[in-house]
């Protein structure tokens, strides 16, 4: 059956370089304590009166439509979610076409997805990988988005030693979970061993708290109520960045 598409967002400038036309997927593995999108997690179809399915052929031509925005400011495709790479199937071959127009194709992907059929079903036909770095203990990366990290770590290291495709770290600043002494020091230690010499810090946007009462959840009471100030963030992206340098 094909997957359930909670939005469609053309002419985005903020998920990959360039002018983009990003597919948000319904449905995710994960269950981030502080996730943006907390209606997007469920394959239901029911939670939200947005959502549809598309064939492959409608699909593609509304990414088509922007081809000569991609052109003309080297952006492209990006199919978001939820996790994208829990439709592998269905966006082989709609990938596979994109690439044949020299449309540049993105995923932004929490990392929990299976390395084997992605290699063979999308790895040829991907450029970019939004790559999700959150928790690194594996205890707390269970307790606060709902999984072990060891997967997620081994197809970043799958994905950067293996493959040719550019990969682009985001770590979304939550504070109390993300920016622990403990994590940052962990990241820092996987992106050095990786050799990974850039990353991006998602600022931390508490509106999801709203989107959660919504839905009838109740937040962690942990969870920051408010986002930081840039300085905050600056201290933080620098401290990681420290490790980076570290020989
Ligand atoms: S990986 Fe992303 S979509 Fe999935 S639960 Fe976490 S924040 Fe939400």
């Amino acid at each position: 059956m094909d997957p359930v598409i909670f939005d469609i967002a053309r002419g985005s400038l903020s998920d990959g370089p360039g002018i983009r036309t990003v597919v948000f997927f319904q449905g995710c593995p994960l269950r981030c304590l502080w996730c943006h999108n907390p209606e997007s997690q469920s394959m239901e179809k029911e939670v939200s009166g947005r959502l549809r399915v598309y064939s492959e052929d409608e699909l593609m031509e509304i990414l088509m439509r922007d081809t000569a925005f991609y052109a003309a400011s080297g952006g492209g495709v990006t199919f978001s979610g939820g996790e994208p790479l829990m439709h592998m199937e269905y966006l082989r071959d709609i990938c596979r076409h994109l690439k044949k127009n020299n449309v540049s194709v993105a995923f932004d992907t929490s990392g929990y997805f299976d390395f084997e059929q992605f290699e063979r079903t999308l790895a040829d036909h991907t450029d970019l990988m939004l790559f999700d770095l959150k928790i690194i203990d594996d205890q707390g990366s269970v307790s606060s988005i709902g999984s072990s990290s060891s997967l997620i770590l081994e197809n970043l290291r799958r994905l950067v030693l293996n493959t040719i495709i550019h990969v682009m770290i985001r770590i979304p600043a939550v504070p109390g979970f993300v920016l622990t002494d403990e994590n940052i020091r962990d990241i820092g230690l996987v992106l050095r061993q990786l050799r990974i010499r850039s990353f991006d810090l998602v600022p931390y946007n508490p509106s999801f708290f709203d989107k959660l009462k919504k839905l009838g959840l109740s937040p962690d009471h942990r969870l920051s109520l408010s986002p930081l100030c840039r300085d905050e963030e600056r201290s933080y992206e620098n401290r990681i960045k420290a490790f980076l340098e570290t020989p």
